[in-house]
């Protein structure tokens, strides 16, 4: 058997047109323009090719994108404030402080800061409330990225076995919480689980979130299981020159699974497009419009 290859890259420029035609019909029908501020504190320059890849994903869509470029000395109560004037802001409906931050500011307190209704990546601990309740909220985007593109193979995962490797608070448990309302029976997997080879094979469908490269061999899948890696590992290459790989032995895994997405182009893209639909919805929320119907 050969999986098929979920395109993300695909996948998420198809969504990304539906977005950018919700958000012609918000100009025009309603005068608003879906916005966005991104704000880059110091001069990280990981972060800083992520900030500019969302910047241009923003703009791509029609929508407005606001860098605020900040020093990486700034203070926390300068930054607080910088967050109160943009939630005060009715021309800005998401908020996306890039991580990590510098030392000497607590990220909690200025994700805590955002006005939720705002927080596009949606990391505030009321969002993180209102998903693990089921009511409607800003969800974090990478986590609903693995879904969206699981969906795209089978409807409905009414039933089945998911198992989510990795319990961080962006990934790993907002995914979960989401399998859980897909009505999947969930298992969430991490460095302390035993036997972990066994547990993988249970899922129908298994995502993947550790931060470990090539973790999930070809032996660890149940055969035509639905596998989402969301790894993102730089390793060294055959060449010389480092390499991407995702937490996913791709090449062994595609033997036995139904369906699995690349790294590159499986996950990462789609959570960009994720981060658009996050604004479209926040947009539509903060102006009192119903939700876009994608
Ligand atoms: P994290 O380090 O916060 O969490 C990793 C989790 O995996 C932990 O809960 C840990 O217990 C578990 N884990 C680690 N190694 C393990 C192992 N050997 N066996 C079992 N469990 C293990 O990481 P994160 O922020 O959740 O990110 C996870 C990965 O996803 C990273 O590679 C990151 O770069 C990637 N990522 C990708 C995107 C994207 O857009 N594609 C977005 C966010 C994160």
């Amino acid at each position: 058997m050969t999986a098929t290859i979920i395109d993300g890259k695909a996948i998420g420029a198809e969504l990304r047109g539906k977005i950018a035609t919700e958000v012609e019909r918000l100009k025009h029908a309603h005068g608003v323009t879906p916005a966005i501020a991104v704000l880059l504190i110091g001069a990280d320059p990981a972060s800083e090719v992520y900030v500019r890849s969302k910047t241009k994903a923003v703009a791509a869509a029609g929508m407005r994108a606001f860098d605020c470029k900040l020093s990486a000395g700034i203070g926390e109560a300068e930054l607080l404030a910088e967050i109160a004037r943009l939630n005060a802001d009715p021309a800005v409906h998401g908020i996306l402080v890039q991580l990590p931050l510098p030392a000497q500011i607590n990220p909690h307190k200025v994700i805590a800061a955002i006005d939720p209704d705002k927080d596009v990546d949606g990391f505030h601990p009321l969002n993180a409330g209102r998903l693990a309740r089921g009511l409607p909220g800003l969800v974090p985007c990478t986590p609903l990225a693995c879904v969206i593109l699981a969906k795209t193979v089978r409807p409905s995962f009414v039933g089945l076995e998911a198992v989510v490797i990795g319990r961080s608070n962006i990934v790993g448990k907002p995914v979960a919480q989401l399998m859980l309302m897909e009505d999947t029976t969930v298992t969430i997997a991490h460095l302390e689980t035993r036997n972990l080879p066994d547990v993988c094979r249970r899922g129908d469908v298994l995502i993947v979130a550790a931060g470990a490269p090539e973790l999930v061999r070809g032996d660890w899948v149940k055969p035509g299981a639905i596998v989402i890696d969301v790894g993102i590992n730089r390793v060294p290459g055959a060449d010389g020159k480092s390499r991407i790989v995702g937490d996913v032995a791709f090449e062994e895994v595609r033997k036995v699974a139904g369906a699995i997405t690349p790294v590159p182009g499986g996950v990462g893209p789609m959570t960009i497009t994720c981060l658009l639909l996050n604004t479209l919805r926040a947009a539509c929320t903060l102006n009192g419009l119903p939700a876009p119907k994608i």
